[in-house]
């Protein structure tokens, strides 16, 4: 199963090779629904994989982000979080509850043609956090 899917072809053919870590994290990450801390990944993985260490996961995680397979987001209080790469998007997390709440590329992608134009630069950063307040802290903060 895991050879028909679309990260290994491209770690194949760049010549990478298929480590056990490497196809049982993409694993993970391609069936998790979201975003899962590299601790939440170890413990599903380490099931597979007895004797894998925390050490391994997350230089694999590094690995895979630097290969632009999976995306890292900082979500606050220290906390990184990884998912698969394949939907442009971006998040926004309330300082005050954490709630996150995901917003499609979509959305602000006329404020990056905005930045080519003033610019010149061509951003290409699609995995942003923006903290704020949620709907309901900004009500609770007002009463
Ligand atoms: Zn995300
Ligand atoms: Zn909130």
């Amino acid at each position: 199963m895991s050879d028909s899917n679309p990260e290994v072809s491209w770690l194949r053919s760049r010549g990478y090779r298929l480590t056990p870590q490497r196809l049982a994290i993409l694993d993970v990450l391609r069936f998790a629904n979201g975003h899962l801390t590299p601790s939440k990944i170890y413990q599903q993985v380490v099931e597979d994989l007895p004797g894998l260490t925390e050490a391994t996961v997350y230089r694999t995680l590094n690995f895979l982000a630097e290969q632009g397979l999976v995306l890292v987001a900082h979500l606050g209080r220290g906390q990184l979080v990884y998912e698969i790469a394949g939907h442009d998007h971006h998040h926004l997390i309330c300082k005050e509850c954490g709630d996150m709440k995901e917003i499609d590329h979509l959305e602000i992608k006329a404020l990056y043609d905005q930045f080519l134009e003033d610019t010149g630069y061509q951003i290409n950063t699609i995995h942003t956090t923006f903290f704020g307040l949620c709907p309901d802290c900004v009500a609770n903060s007002s009463k």
